[in-house]
């Protein structure tokens, strides 16, 4: 009787387990359906704004987008009304620093976490931007320069849904002549010739990196090495450059694309030098808004320091620590040559617009008051006030920067795209660029992270 009973404890155990492995087969049914619907669609590619639109999303995909009243919304979808909102792609930053949040020095932040903020470990912090950046509707970022083992790990972390943050691609460090003084030595990756540039182009390949970014003042051979060795790998290049001659190198030995070409501190370029580069189509990214637009724009509002919404997104001891290294910002070093810097703010940026360069949108944020947050918007808003339509910077910063990370699935609200979408108060385009930076829905890969301004989901701590 005994035996039976276990016997048939057994069976039925067996028959649960049974159930639960093929039901789901069994029934297996469309995902639901998510509408956002009655808003302003700005879709990234080159057509005007659409009213009173709709679209559809299915699992991870878009599977429908156009005016409201073409498309039907399924019995039992989920409605998201956007009215009096504009929905349009996630924004991506071509260039951006994880292990960085905007402290007012860049060596004293280091020390920071090596003293008083210890508990944090440089993949920790990673993890507050990579929230910060979702947070404010970033859904896929470039992260230009981190420590190699931390950046590959988070990427892949996020990829398999363990931590929120935006769809990375990551260089580890900068392959250079002279390591960064002030940060983590892993984060430089130091060479004394191109043979070692070359290895050390295949080491960080084999390590997982994405792409490759060399740094400014290696010698004309250590470009063409370094170029060589990472296309070999079917991986780009992305060059910091300011010097001219650098610049020409870069050129020259066909690094992909060009980064910090705005940014301040020298004269307007050689314009054959610009329109040549213009003509290749490959993109630069000018991270005009570090630095010398930071720095009037807190001059002009000191308070911006102190936002509560920026507030909300960071630890209480991160934020009484971030405080302090404000209270005489205008001394930074980083701010050292602020003067010289802002004569050619913006001729740089007009430069390249004039010339017609094809146009990638990174902030180089993390760095002093350039917040993962706001950087982003800070730098559209410099290349409309230079002269960039509105729209194009849009689609400069969702479809273009999505063709610069080779990832033509998202960059654009269209049927196959993967949802990566933000919903933003008002009208972005004719009203004020600035409404981005209170975004109020955000959706990456179809899953909903924010909405109606409220994170659904938690801060890391
Ligand atoms: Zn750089
Ligand atoms: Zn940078």
């Amino acid at each position: 009787m005994r035996e039976t009973t276990t016997m048939a404890a057994r069976l039925t155990a067996l028959l649960l387990l049974a159930l639960a492995l093929f039901a789901p087969a069994a029934q297996a049914q469309p995902a639901k359906v998510t509408a956002l619907t009655g808003g302003m669609l700005i879709s990234g590619l080159s057509v005007p704004p659409l009213h009173h639109a709709t679209v559809l999303i299915q699992g991870e995909r878009i599977i429908a987008a156009g005016p409201a009243s073409e498309i039907p919304i399924p019995a039992g979808a989920t409605i998201i009304d956007t009215s009096g909102q504009t929905m349009m792609p996630g924004l991506i930053d071509a260039h951006a620093h994880l292990f960085m949040v905007g402290y007012g020095d860049e060596a004293a932040w280091f020390e920071w976490l090596r003293t008083d903020g210890k508990k944090y470990s440089i993949e920790k912090i990673m993890e507050l931007s990579a929230y910060q950046m979702l947070m404010s509707g970033i859904t896929s970022a470039i992260d230009l320069g981190g420590t190699p083992i931390e950046s590959v790990s988070l990427r892949k972390r996020i990829n398999a849904g363990e931590v929120p943050g935006p769809r990375l691609q990551v260089s580890g460090p900068l392959v250079t002549r002279r390591a960064f003084a002030g940060f983590p030595a892993e984060a430089s990756a130091v060479i004394t010739s191109p043979k070692e540039g070359a290895e050390t182009v295949d080491r960080l390949f084999k390590m997982g990196v994405d792409v490759i970014k060399a740094h400014a003042g290696l010698t004309r051979e250590d470009y063409f090495a370094i170029v060589k060795a990472a296309h070999a790998n079917k991986i780009k290049v992305h060059a910091h450059l300011y010097a001219e001659q650098d610049v020409r190198n870069a050129f020259d030995a066909g690094v992909d694309v060009f980064q910090h070409m705005g940014s301040g501190g020298g004269p307007t370029y050689d314009p054959e030098l610009v329109r040549a580069i213009a003509g290749t189509n490959r993109p630069v990214v000018l991270t005009a808004a570090h630095r010398s637009y930071v720095y009037p724009e807190t001059v002009a509002f000191p308070g911006r320091l102190e936002d509560p919404v920026l507030k909300s997104l960071f630890p209480a001891d991160i934020w009484d620590a971030m405080q302090k290294s404000f209270e005489h910002w205008p001394s930074d070093s980083y701010f050292a040559s602020i003067t010289r810097q802002a004569r050619f703010r913006s001729p740089l940026v007009k430069q390249w617009i004039e010339l017609n360069a094809m146009m990638g949108v990174g902030t180089d944020s993390g760095t002093p008051m350039n917040f993962n947050t706001d950087g982003l918007i800070r730098e559209m808003k410099a290349l409309v006030d230079e002269g960039l339509p509105v729209l194009e910077v849009i689609a400069d910063t969702t479809r273009v920067n999505a063709r610069i990370m080779d990832n033509p699935q998202t960059g654009a609200i269209e049927p196959g795209k993967l949802a990566d979408i933000i919903v933003v108060p008002g009208d972005p385009v004719y009203h004020r660029l600035s409404n981005l930076m209170f975004v109020n829905t955000v959706i990456k890969n179809g899953v909903i992270y924010k909405q109606d301004g409220k994170p659904l989901i938690a801060m890391p701590q």
